[in-house]
């Protein structure tokens, strides 16, 4: 946050890239109207677009700790429920273990992982 008093939300990883994460709180981010949606903002400025994501997705990979996840402790993780973990499991693949988590933070990221060069 840079100060300024007036709040919006953003969806880190949009509504177009991942329906399914419009209502994970961890992908909204608080930021004033010119950081939103301003030159300086994610909405008009590519790299800052990439910056939030790539804070994002670092948080994911500290997150999510071990290799394999259940349905009910990505629900504790991500803080939702059921319902919202089902829409973001339903394309996954589930292994004996549970959902893999590389393959969990490439769909909580909207189908990629992100590198500092894109
Ligand atoms: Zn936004
Ligand atoms: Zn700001």
């Amino acid at each position: 946050m840079c100060g300024r008093n007036q709040v919006e939300h953003h969806h880190i990883v949009s509504r177009g890239q991942a329906v399914y994460m419009i209502n994970i709180k961890l992908n909204i981010k608080p930021v004033c109207i010119e950081h939103h949606k301003g030159s300086k903002g994610a909405h008009g400025n590519r790299e800052v677009d990439l910056k939030y994501k790539l804070e994002f997705q670092e948080k994911l990979f500290l997150l999510f700790d071990k290799d394999f996840y259940s349905e009910k402790e990505i629900k504790e993780k991500l803080e939702t429920n059921i319902n919202e973990v089902r829409k973001i499991t339903k394309k996954m693949m589930f292994y004996k273990e549970g959902y893999k988590k590389e393959e969990l933070i490439r769909r909580l990221m909207g189908g990629r992982i992100y590198g500092e060069q894109d």
